[in-house]
């Protein structure tokens, strides 16, 4: 076994062998311009683009004339929402729906900050708080609904927890309200069955390296019927992806996307009875050894290969230390990558700080082992076992000391 091991499937995955042997003549012998119509080295590329669109159209039960690609998830979510406040929300595109969006405290970055950017140029932005597993639901959303409502973006299943939302409900209540969906499927496409009409959404964005394909291509499913969605493009330029996002298409990438969705789709059942066997193997193992342990996300809706895990009395910073060199995971505090805030995420659940800094998030993917596995359990149990024999408020707890109702002095 090697070490470190790649405990961090969330953050991205490996190309699947499969995918990479159907890649390959893209960058050599057929690396024709998907848009050159006058020879065959154009026909052949344009024809493996549109293999790729008939793939990621049946993974998430869509029409290829629905599937935009795009350089990745970040990209479709700013064409996504910019796109769709230019074409309702200004006078410019005729009649304006409104400039008001729901969205959560709990999505990427990548919608929060795309939210924030529309805030500056004249949108209103309500963010619901979630509940205590990370969850929003359907009558939050109402809640929050007006006249003037454009577009509700949620993520489906999140990036830090694993918690899924109940986005069917919450579509259903979008298209009666007439309210555009756009849902952040980056998670969840490939992991669980995704149906966008049967779950009501009007807009989504996937992303291949998080579901074994390379990097730097994703796509956006754009709605074209009940109701058809139109968005006005962000990058101009040549008018391909129906206009919808220009700039030559990366074969090679799209090809990858596609055979990944393929993957995905043959998969789907072997893929979610693996990861969730090894999910459940790791919190078992970790619990039968550690008390004070607790789950940072919602169990009974809740990714495959996600769990999330606090551990009370251990300071965030000497448990990452105590295996960093051994199991490649992220925590509740390095999710913003080189700051110290605890995760936007967890402290938006209602959980404190300190165990916020204490949360682990492991992920687990389609070559993850079993001896894998336990051994991350037991670096990890070693490990809080280690911490918490020097943590003094560890054995005032085990003394049955309540914590809260001691007074503390000193500074
Ligand atoms: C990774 C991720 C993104 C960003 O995707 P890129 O393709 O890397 O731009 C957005 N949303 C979620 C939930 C993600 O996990």
């Amino acid at each position: 076994m090697k070490t470190p091991i790649y405990l961090d499937y969330q953050a991205t995955t490996p190309v699947d062998a499969r995918v990479l042997e159907v890649m390959l003549p893209y960058f050599t012998e057929h690396f024709g311009n998907a848009a050159s119509r006058n020879h065959s080295f154009g026909w052949t590329a344009e024809e493996a683009v549109d293999t790729a669109r008939d793939e990621v159209a049946k993974l998430i039960g869509a029409n290829s004339k629905e599937i935009v690609f795009t350089s990745g998830s970040t990209e479709a979510i700013n064409l996504a929402l910019k796109g769709a406040v230019e074409m309702y929300g200004d006078s410019e595109h005729g009649k304006i729906k409104g400039r008001h969006i729901i969205t959560s405290l709990v999505e990427h970055k990548a919608v929060l900050d795309t939210c924030k950017h529309l805030e500056k140029r004249g949108c209103e932005v309500t963010y619901l708080t979630p509940d205590k597993t990370g969850r929003v639901s359907v009558e939050q959303v109402a809640e929050a609904m007006r006249e003037d409502t454009l577009l509700v973006a949620l993520i489906w299943g999140n990036n830090e927890i694993g918690t899924i939302n109940p986005i069917r409900e919450i579509g259903a209540l979008c298209h009666e309200k007439n309210v555009l969906l756009f849902v952040d499927g980056t998670q969840t496409v490939g992991k669980i069955p995704v149906d966008v009409y049967e779950d009501n959404v009007d807009l989504m964005c996937l992303s291949a390296h998080k579901l074994y394909g390379p990097k730097g291509a994703g796509a956006l499913f754009v709605r074209r019927r009940k109701p058809r969605v139109r968005l006005v493009s962000q990058i101009d330029g040549g008018g391909h992806e129906r206009g919808m996002r220009s700039g030559t298409l990366n074969v090679a990438s799209i090809v990858g996307l596609g055979e990944a969705c393929r993957v995905c789709r043959i998969d789907l059942d072997k893929d979610i009875a693996h990861a969730t066997g090894l999910r459940n193997r790791l919190e078992a193992r970790i619990r039968a050894s550690l008390d004070e342990v607790h789950l940072n996300g919602n169990a009974e809706h809740l990714l495959p290969g996600c769990l999330n895990l606090s551990f009370a009395y251990v300071e965030g910073e000497s448990l990452l230390m105590g295996i960093n060199n051994e199991l490649a995971v992220s925590s509740g505090s390095a999710c913003t990558s080189a700051s110290l805030e605890p995760s936007h995420v967890l402290r938006a659940m209602g959980v404190g700080d300190e165990l916020a800094h204490s949360s682990i998030r492991f992920g687990i993917g389609r070559s993850t082992t079993e001896e894998e596995v336990d051994y991350a359990a037991d670096r990890i149990i070693e490990t809080v076992v280690r911490l918490r024999d020097l943590s003094p408020l560890y054995e005032m707890a085990l003394e049955g000391i309540d914590l809260a109702t001691v007074s503390w002095t000193g500074h």
